[in-house]
């Protein structure tokens, strides 16, 4: 792993002359993590033509020691007057950042103590578009936590009853994932009973699991740094007509959009499929999210799977599949698998049935 990160620090120096910039200091932590395997929470990467430079504090001086292999720097002071120090003495002129991940008292710090002469250039979505195709070992590293998040629901979906509190549930899922060896989850796990399964973005409440209800349950795990994401919905008792309507529309939407992934089709199309279906049950209004995103070090990464953009897949994007409807008063319903582009088309890693569960 340490060549790995050795590699993608000699990209970012190696691409720096076609950016016009002499220099790029990488803040955002899961770049930092990226380009150095560093998992604290101060940490800055100043990267040079053939060299890269790593900040952070004397909190971190064991733990990069033993996690970063380029040359380090524990900074007893602020990192950034550091970092510009730096520049100053290597006549750096044109310094790159990331404008979404330096905060604006940083801008200045970097402004107030570089040479006058210097600029600081805006640089949006570099690090996140390399980071957008994953290596062997980073996919190896999502299937892990994707087999993880699965154990954890399997778990989780044998102990539900009815009279349970979501948020009961919610702890029993965060819990399990962490003794199966996650970190912690990738976001705040979604569990959501009845009507409330129509809030696609739900906390969990103290709200009672009833019988003849949907429960939509959206969760994930962060395992050695990387993201799972899967939705599954569950039904206590037997499901009506309409319900069973409405989860046939999402699972073909869902499986009409997998079969589009592969490598040269744009995120667009493979949206517009899942959206295609839901128009064909007159569902595409409840549709209010986009279809994907992709995930790894942070849980929404490029591309973005909706309908305004365009990014060709490529073999090596790890991206969800995640159409829902939403119904006000009624319910939501949802299926979320973690999906990785190949060469010849897509491997889906969620091993768990797409079935809609009934308790
Ligand atoms: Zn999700
Ligand atoms: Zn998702």
């Amino acid at each position: 792993m340490n060549n790995e990160f050795a590699q993608r620090r000699h990209l970012i120096g190696a691409g720096l002359e076609n950016r016009e910039i002499d220099a790029m200091l990488v803040t955002s932590p899961a770049s930092v993590r990226y380009l150095t395997g560093f998992n604290g929470s101060n940490g800055a990467v100043l990267a040079l033509p053939g060299e890269a430079i790593f900040f952070t504090d004397p909190r971190y001086a064991i733990q990069s020691r033993r996690e970063v292999s380029c040359r380090t720097q524990v900074c007893k002071d602020p990192i950034l007057p550091t970092v510009a120090g730096i520049l100053a003495a290597r006549r750096i002129r044109r310094l790159g950042f990331e404008p979404a991940h330096l905060s604006y008292a940083g801008f200045d710090v970097l402004r107030a103590n570089m040479p006058v002469n210097a600029s600081l250039e805006p640089v949006s979505g570099w690090l996140e578009a390399h980071r957008m195709l994953k290596s062997e070992s980073e996919i190896e590293l999502i299937r892990r936590s994707v087999a993880t998040n699965s154990k954890a629901f399997e778990w989780a979906a044998g102990r539900v009853r009815p009279g349970m509190c979501e948020r009961d549930l919610a702890a029993e899922i965060d819990h399990r994932m962490r003794r199966l060896g996650a970190e912690k989850p990738s976001f705040e796990t979604i569990v959501a009973a009845g009507e409330r399964s129509a809030l696609p973005h739900a906390h969990p409440t103290s709200a009672v699991l009833k019988s003849r209800q949907l429960v939509l349950i959206d969760m994930g795990a962060f395992q050695d740094g990387y993201a799972s994401d899967m939705t599954r919905m569950l039904f206590l008792g037997e499901p009506g007509a309409p319900v069973k309507r409405l989860y046939r529309a999402v699972l073909e939407a869902q499986l009409a959009a997998i079969d589009a992934v592969r490598p040269g089709v744009t995120t667009t199309h493979v949206d517009r499929q899942a959206r295609n279906v839901l128009k064909a049950y007159k569902l595409e209004r409840a549709f209010v999210h986009s279809t994907g995103h992709g995930l790894g070090l942070e849980i929404h990464e490029l591309p973005r799977i909706g309908m305004k953009d365009k990014t060709p897949l490529a073999a090596g994007m790890a991206i969800t599949i995640e159409p829902g409807v939403y119904l006000d008063g009624v319910g939501g319903i949802r299926i979320e698998d973690t999906v990785v582009v190949t060469p010849s088309g897509c491997e889906v890693l969620t091993p768990t049935s797409k079935e809609l569960r009934v308790l």
